[in-house]
């Protein structure tokens, strides 16, 4: 994912607005058993500061995640906004808070990492298909939001044994 900055560095406090789309990299959401089944669409508006290049943005993804409770699949809408800093790589000049600046040669700035990042930490971190998903049994294996399963029952059956004996 890469913005053309060729034009509005020609203009000083000039903005500039970048619709981007591309197929995010499912190597990325390995990890956590993910992967995009909609392209990555950015929509960013750059303005030009002079050394810095300041964007805002949104962006729109759908990634296919497994559920932390059931293990099915499902589908997970990624809407978030974000700022990033762009400066060439021949600045050197920045604020030395400000480590998160993107670097760019030859006009062209690659925020493709950063866009990964964004959208990494909207991924929750246990991920559900429903709210009110009943997750596995964890006797029989069995998915609770499809079938039922008797392990409940045969599980309470020894307290239930010992109340008989009692009376
Ligand atoms: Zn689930
Ligand atoms: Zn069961």
């Amino acid at each position: 994912m890469k913005i053309d900055l060729k034009k509005l560095k020609l203009h000083l406090h000039a903005t500039e607005v970048f619709h981007l789309q591309a197929l995010g990299r499912d190597a990325y959401l390995r990890d956590i058993g993910g992967r995009y089944i909609e392209p990555v669409n950015v929509e960013l508006v750059v303005e030009n500061n002079g050394n810095l290049f300041i964007g805002k943005g949104k962006l729109y993804t759908v990634i296919e995640l497994p559920c932390s409770r059931c293990l099915e699949k499902f589908s997970y809408t990624i809407e978030a906004n974000f700022g990033l800093t762009m400066a060439e790589k021949t600045y050197q000049d920045y604020p030395e808070e400000d480590e998160d600046i993107i670097f760019f040669e030859r006009d062209e700035a690659d925020i493709t990492s950063y866009i990964e990042q964004v959208i990494f930490t909207e991924i929750p971190f246990k991920p559900l298909c429903d709210n009110e998903c009943q997750g596995l049994c964890p006797l029989c294996g069995i998915n609770r939001n499809i079938d039922k399963c008797e392990c409940q029952q045969e599980f309470l059956d020894p307290r239930w044994e010992k109340l008989k004996k009692l009376k």
